[in-house]
């Protein structure tokens, strides 16, 4: 079948160089690392990644870990402290929630992506509280994401600092440097902590969060999720420096027009568009309502098409894999009651072919759509 659930977006996990990188580290290093940071050190190719890291993210420090589930819990546990205020987008991943509430610090959720909402319960907390305001870049089961413009903006109005996951960002957006959401708003230096993962776009496995000296120095002493854990393998490090050197020569290509994966991507994400339009103008009535439940334009790679019930989003995904195409159902409580929908993922490495037929099946499906 072909693979339309995966967030491998540019396709770099089966890229050359990053499995020739990742063999060449466990030739000289081996497979594991033996212990925790703290206690027997760091390779240096750990300590040079996280310097690309932070050049790239335009911060000062970052840290790397193992992966961004357990990067958000650490990173939210130590630094948020009980007396604090947390506002979370409602619809922020698993490990964002997980992490808030193993913090102790009072906890809001705003309705999603509604700044309105944000600054009215921002508005209720003591002005002395220390304030956080967490959020996921683009919402990996969405496709959307907040104005980070306006969001800065009223971070600053209330003294709040701001938390960013670029899980589904860090690699896609941003022109000159494809280093995420923040890059693409102008606002990076404007964001306390951005955590970014090595799964999705970068092709590999880990995380790593960037931010102040101070910031990262406080991660480095207190977050229990680096602190009691091995570090990450040195092919998973020698892999993730291969793929943020490629991105960024990528970048560079797409910039000038040159082939690139990131254009290869973008161009799958247009093709989608195009092809979903002209079937809803030739009126076919399946078309029609898929049209309906999507957010126009496309934003990212991420399109969620909202069936509804958890049977009749089974049922779809099964009439696809019939056709060919992997595409994995999402139903509660990924997604919130009565949303459940089939996630489609693109990537740079799908083929046009891939990407129309994939539509052309979609228009087939025969269950109900909410
Ligand atoms: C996937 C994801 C994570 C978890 O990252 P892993 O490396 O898979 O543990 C964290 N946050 C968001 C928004 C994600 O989509």
């Amino acid at each position: 079948m072909i693979n339309f659930s995966s967030n491998d977006y540019l396709g770099l996990s089966d890229h050359p160089t990053l499995k020739a990188n990742a063999i060449e580290a466990i030739h000289q290093f081996g497979t594991g690392t033996g212990s925790a940071r703290l206690i027997s050190g760091s390779l240096l190719l750990t300590h040079q990644l996280e310097e690309s890291l932070a050049r790239w993210k335009k911060a000062e420090s970052a840290l790397v870990f193992n992966s961004g589930y357990q990067a958000n819990v650490a990173i939210l546990q130590a630094l948020l402290q009980p007396t604090d205020w947390v506002f979370c987008d409602r619809l922020n991943h698993a490990s964002l929630i997980d992490g808030c509430l193993l913090s102790g610090a009072r906890w809001t959720r705003y309705q999603h992506l509604d700044l309105d909402d944000l600054t009215r319960r921002l508005k209720k907390a003591p002005v002395k509280a220390s304030k956080w305001i967490v959020t996921d870049s683009v919402f990996s089961m969405d496709g959307d994401y907040p104005d980070l413009g306006k969001l800065v903006a009223i971070a600053k109005g209330f003294g709040a600092q701001i938390i960013l996951d670029e899980a589904h960002a860090t690699g896609l957006y941003g022109d000159q440097y494809s280093s995420g959401l923040a890059e693409a708003f102008g606002v990076s230096k404007d964001i306390a902590v951005q955590i970014s993962t090595f799964s999705k776009a970068l092709g590999g496995t880990g995380a790593f969060v960037t931010g102040s000296k101070t910031i990262i120095n406080q991660l480095i002493n207190t977050a229990r999720g680096f602190i009691y854990t091995t570090a990450p393998a040195p092919a998973s490090i020698a892999a993730a420096q291969a793929a943020v050197d490629l991105i960024q020569a990528d970048a560079l290509s797409c910039q000038t027009g040159k082939d690139s994966l990131k254009k290869r991507l973008w161009q799958n994400v247009d093709l989608f568009s195009e092809r979903l339009h002209w079937h809803k103008n030739n009126k076919h009535p399946v078309a029609e309502k898929l049209y309906e439940n999507l957010a126009w334009p496309l934003k990212s790679p991420v399109i969620p098409i909202v069936i509804g019930s958890e049977e009749n989003a089974v049922a779809a995904s099964k009439h696809l894999e019939r056709e060919g195409f992997f595409v994995h159902a999402i139903c509660p409580p990924t997604v919130p009651e009565g949303t459940a929908r089939l996630r489609i993922s693109l990537s740079a490495a799908h083929t046009t072919d891939q990407v129309t037929g994939l539509v052309d099946a979609l228009t087939r499906i025969q269950s109900s759509i909410s």
